[in-house]
């Protein structure tokens, strides 16, 4: 006889690539629901097409483990870094071009720059794709299940409390 749990851990699949974007991890790929990895598919393979990525030239998602809330029945998923660059890394580009602009000449100037950065910061388009395009949890009460370095700036939950921000500094937790 089986028991509930194990049945559930059947149903659960590898994190998925897609054709413009491969899915990469450190060590097995985490098991997911069939639910979650359809959307982040969906999700990530727009991103991929979006930034220019193809079949031939791949952008590289660099997934982690998640311990705790919707990981251990395996809806949500962690994102560390794009095209082997940590998501601390892209946020620290996005601000130091943030403060390029700030100190800007005019306002063509830092219109140019903050452009530019949006248009090269894989990071924060990888945010804004899964806050777009993604269907994500919402449990009663709670907030919309999507976090990361960018969540006080661009939402969906800008009253994010600096603790739940620190522990999203260095990547993306969605949950589905
Ligand atoms: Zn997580």
């Amino acid at each position: 006889m089986r028991c509930a749990a194990n049945t559930e851990l059947v149903d659960r699949v590898p994190v998925p690539s897609g054709c413009a974007y491969r899915a990469v991890f450190a060590g097995e790929p985490e098991r997911i629901t069939a639910e979650l990895a359809v959307e982040l598919r969906r999700v990530l393979e727009r991103f991929a097409e979006e930034a220019g990525a193809t079949a031939a030239k791949p952008v590289r998602i660099g997934f982690g483990r998640g311990i705790f809330g919707h990981h251990q029945v395996g809806r949500a998923a962690d994102i560390y870094a794009v095209n082997g660059l940590r998501l601390d890394g892209w946020k620290r580009c996005w601000d130091t071009a943030q403060c390029r602009a700030a100190r800007a000449a005019d306002k063509s100037e830092r219109r140019l720059i903050v452009e530019t950065e949006q248009k090269q910061n894989l990071g924060w388009r990888l945010y804004k794709a899964l806050q777009l395009y993604g269907r994500w949890a919402q449990p009663y009460g709670y907030p919309i299940q999507l976090f990361g370095p960018w969540t006080r700036s661009e939402g969906p939950w800008r009253p994010i409390s600096n603790f739940l921000l620190n522990a999203h500094r260095d990547h993306i937790h969605m949950s589905k």
